[in-house]
């Protein structure tokens, strides 16, 4: 009996190490990124490194591909048919015809199935491979940015929003909505009133992205909707300050609303997506903000500060609480590197920690490991020298998006550090947008540090 007990204990403890390594062979990775910071680019190209021909990928620091243990990785047959699959294949052809592809505007998956010999120890002699599940989750950064909104009543918000609305870049668009509002019969709550308000609202947010460049807009998803399109849970606007003070009809349903967009809306994203996620990476486009100016950039470093808010989660906090996060890494990438010359990535790697205003490894994030590196999921450009006055400079070549000719440019520095206000006055940052090169179907896309990414977010799991 005795002897059995043993036996009974070694079995189940092996089972439940067992069954702990089933759970390891499953990872959900999560891109996201503020629209047009790179997330489907990214995608495409990381999944092409993955299920290319191992022979020809080129990504010498992923450690499972340097150690020559790396399989080789497949896209997954069958997908759950409820959730939308990230087009990678009309992606990959839109790339290699030397074109951009569509863009993220709501979430999707991509699944896939690594396989990998383990580096040692028993698995090492008992088996020839193993197999990592992983799932590649892309939505839009927008989403995150409705995090702060649990935490503000619907007075807050609209305090909050028409704050921004008074910054340099955006008041002047946003003085006819205003206007609107000043005028509006507060005590019209009617269906029609509502929405038309949250048409313009909508309207006004779509400006600011366009003309101002802003980034920091709520919330998400009137901007991008996603499968919520249509739905009354998205009549929302923030009334004016000085309407707050007097209960109307109009304040009264817009305060319903704010709450329902709260419980229905934004919650249930942490609670289903974004608590599933195991590891994150976050994109962002630095030299876009550059191009824009100060306070595009200054509003850039607020929005990513509000985003960090949902990977500042410890066993106590009201995150844990509301969707038990288990996110382990985050990988911060400040994407189109390429758009550089090389001396300028490290620049830019620490702007884009300076943006994230701390060190990584900052006590606010010890629940989950962070880095910050710059890459290029598609590089456009090629490297030279150009002999001038001043002696001889790096430059970049590429066929420029403008015109679809083939450019020569020195692109110019990146600033290390949060410029200040004065030297946009002084200078105007203008790193210039690219095309893709047009490849052969089964070439690979050329990449930057793709491979330091990938040894970072799976390294670990392909032991
Ligand atoms: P998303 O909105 O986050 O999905 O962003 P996309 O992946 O659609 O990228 C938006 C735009 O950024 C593209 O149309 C390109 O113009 C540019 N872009 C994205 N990735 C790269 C890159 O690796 N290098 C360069 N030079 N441009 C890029």
């Amino acid at each position: 009996m005795k002897g059995w007990t043993k036996f009974h204990e070694q079995w189940s403890q092996q089972s439940q190490q067992f069954s702990q390594r089933l759970l390891d062979r499953h990872l959900r990775l999560g891109i996201t990124g503020l629209s047009g910071a790179g997330k489907t680019a990214f995608i495409t190209s990381l999944v092409q490194q993955l299920t290319g021909p191992v022979t020809e990928v080129q990504l010498p620091f992923f450690s499972p591909l340097r150690q020559q243990r790396y399989l080789g990785g497949r896209l997954q047959a069958q997908q759950a048919m409820q959730t939308p699959r990230f087009a990678f294949e009309q992606n990959l052809q839109q790339l290699q015809l030397g074109k951009w592809p569509v863009s993220t505007t709501s979430w999707s998956q991509l699944s896939l199935t690594l396989r990998y010999k383990p580096v040692s120890g028993l698995a090492a002699k008992f088996t020839d491979f193993r197999e990592l599940q992983l799932d590649i989750v892309d939505y839009p950064g927008e989403w995150l940015l409705d995090l702060p909104m649990l935490q503000q009543d619907y007075q807050q918000w609209c305090e909050f929003s028409w704050q921004l609305f008074a910054k340099p870049h955006r008041v002047a668009i946003a003085q006819a909505f205003q206007e609107l509002l000043a005028t509006t019969d507060l005590d019209d709550d009617s269906e029609l009133h509502i929405q038309s308000l949250t048409d313009r609202y909508s309207a006004l947010l779509q400006q600011f992205r366009v003309e101002a460049k802003a980034c920091l807009l709520q919330p998400g998803r009137l901007l991008l909707p996603g499968d919520l399109a249509g739905t009354p849970l998205l009549q929302l606007f923030p009334l004016l300050p000085s309407q707050l003070a007097t209960p109307s009809k109009l304040l009264l349903r817009l305060q319903r609303h704010y709450q329902s967009y709260q419980q229905l809306v934004v919650t249930p994203f942490y609670q289903q997506y974004f608590a599933s996620l195991d590891r994150q990476v976050v994109l962002v486009d630095c030299l876009s903000a550059l191009n824009a100016g100060y306070h595009v950039l200054q509003e850039l470093q607020q929005a990513l500060m509000l985003i960090l808010q949902s990977f500042h989660y410890g066993p106590t906090g009201w995150l844990q609480r509301l969707f038990s996060p288990k996110i382990s890494k985050v990988l911060f990438a400040a994407s189109k590197a390429d758009q550089l010359t090389p001396e300028q990535h490290k620049n830019l790697t620490l702007l884009l920690q300076q943006l994230l205003q701390q060190p990584l490894q900052d006590s606010r994030f010890q629940y989950c490991q962070s880095e910050a590196i710059a890459l290029a999921a598609v590089v456009t450009t090629e490297v030279g020298q150009v002999r001038t006055a001043e002696g001889i400079v790096p430059c970049l070549q590429g066929i420029s998006a403008r015109n679809g000719e083939l450019q020569t440019v020195f692109p110019g520095e990146v600033p290390m550090s949060m410029p200040s206000p004065l030297l946009f006055e002084h200078h105007a940052f203008a790193f210039p947008d690219f095309l893709p090169k047009p490849l052969a179907p089964q070439q690979m896309l050329p990449q930057l540090r793709l491979d330091q990414a990938l040894e970072f977010l799976l390294g670990d799991k392909l032991q």
